[in-house]
């Protein structure tokens, strides 16, 4: 049976053309970029040709680009690094209910350091409101965080008008861009972006490495102390093959974007119109228009996720029922959550994200898998059973 990945919200594939590229640097051109021998400068070259390549991608400088080892590193260090930096100007941060829990963790380690943090909450597709962010800036606020995309429902916030509110309140404004980096057109000056991390495992490239974008004179202090790598603000050697593979992924992502872009969000639309339409009782989470466009996730009532996971995937169809840090455990996802679904129903969610490489066959067969999978669990429920006597 053909394994059919719509998951690649959680991870992609990297691209052939991204490990080709990354090869040389694990054997030939191995040496340290710190090292002045020509073999050391080989790998320093890739590195400037890398962080060059990516600070275009946002309009940045190069010198904004700092390498990290993911997301993760990446939120962590935009946080607590302008918090930091900061608090003699004010200890109050704004972030939304929905950030990915790099970002939520983030923020509760410095409430337990003594800041004091805002989370906003959103409407019920996902959106924070910009009146609401202005509302909730006071003068000690130093640091807004929001992210560009939810890696679970695929909203896509409105980061424009909430970064120049920021702007115009003297507030850093950060944006967590993991799930949209490579996705969605992101030039950093128009937004009025000061600080944007990215992941390469969410475009095709390796996986533990990523960076964070920092517009010149954001004040913000280091997270990972040592050498004098990153201008002396990211120490440990750079992850250099890993270096080269985001730049190559990222070079190749801004090529097709715009073709993929429309493809994907084609292929989404039939799925959520197919799903909507053949299965009852279900409900599409995230906003329907503000979209990641490769991001498919509904509630279905009445069933559990974790049924709908197994049972697509003895379909050979890889899904999940929330981010791949919340799957596994007990308690419905924070984002369903804070959309204001009750907790059965946001028990009984799937989330289907579409790549590079989903066929319209694909999406055909994983629909008609999950018409036959919420078929089998309901006429197991005993939850359904009742309710259709009571109908
Ligand atoms: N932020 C978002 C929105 C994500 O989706 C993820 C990964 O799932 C991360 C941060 C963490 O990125 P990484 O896995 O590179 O640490």
């Amino acid at each position: 049976m053909e394994t059919i990945y719509l998951d690649n919200a959680a991870t992609t594939q990297v691209r052939s053309e991204v490990l080709e590229a990354m090869l040389p640097y694990f054997s030939e051109e191995y040496g340290n970029p710190s090292s002045i021998y020509d073999l050391g400068q080989n790998a320093s070259d890739a590195v400037a040709a890398a962080r060059k390549l990516i600070a275009g991608a946002l309009n940045a400088s190069d010198k904004e680009i700092y390498f990290t080892s993911g997301g993760t590193e990446s939120d962590n260090w935009a946080i607590k690094g302008v918090a930091w930096a900061n608090a003699a100007k004010g200890k109050h941060i704004i972030t939304s209910a929905i950030e990915h829990h790099a970002v939520l963790h983030s923020c509760q380690a410095l409430e337990r350091e003594g800041f004091e943090v805002t989370y906003l909450p959103v409407d019920s597709n996902g959106l924070v409101s910009p009146e609401q962010f202005e509302q909730a800036i006071r003068p000690d606020t130093v640091l807004a965080t929001i992210m560009f995309a939810n890696n679970e429902i695929g909203t896509l916030q409105p980061i424009a008008p909430l970064a120049k509110i920021a702007r115009s309140r003297g507030v850093i404004f950060h944006t967590d861009a993991v799930q949209a980096f490579g996705h969605e057109a992101i030039d950093v000056q128009e937004l009025g972006i000061d600080l944007l991390s990215a992941s390469g495992h969410k475009l095709y490239g390796p996986k533990g490495v990523g960076f964070l974008y920092v517009r010149k004179g954001v004040k913000m202090h280091s997270l990972i102390d040592g050498g004098q790598q990153e201008r002396g603000k990211r120490a440990s050697t750079e992850n250099v093959p890993g270096i080269v593979g985001l730049a190559a992924a990222t070079r190749l992502a801004l090529e097709e974007r715009e073709t993929e872009h429309a493809r994907q969000a084609a292929l989404r639309d039939h799925a959520i119109r197919r799903i909507l339409s053949e299965v009852p009782y279900t409900r599409l989470n995230g906003d329907a228009q503000q979209r990641l466009a490769n991001n498919v996730n509904i509630s279905f009532k009445f069933v559990e996720g974790e049924g709908i996971i197994l049972q697509m995937a003895m379909r050979g169809v890889c899904v999940s029922s929330g981010s791949a840090c919340t799957s596994g455990a007990l308690d419905p996802s924070h984002v369903l959550l804070a959309i204001g679904l009750p907790h059965e129903i946001a028990h009984g969610s799937m989330r289907m994200t579409l790549g590079r490489t989903t066929t319209a066959e694909q999406v055909d067969y994983a629909v008609d898998a999950v018409v036959k999978t919420i078929e089998k669990l309901r006429s197991m429920s005993p939850l359904y059973e009742d309710f259709l006597k009571g109908r």
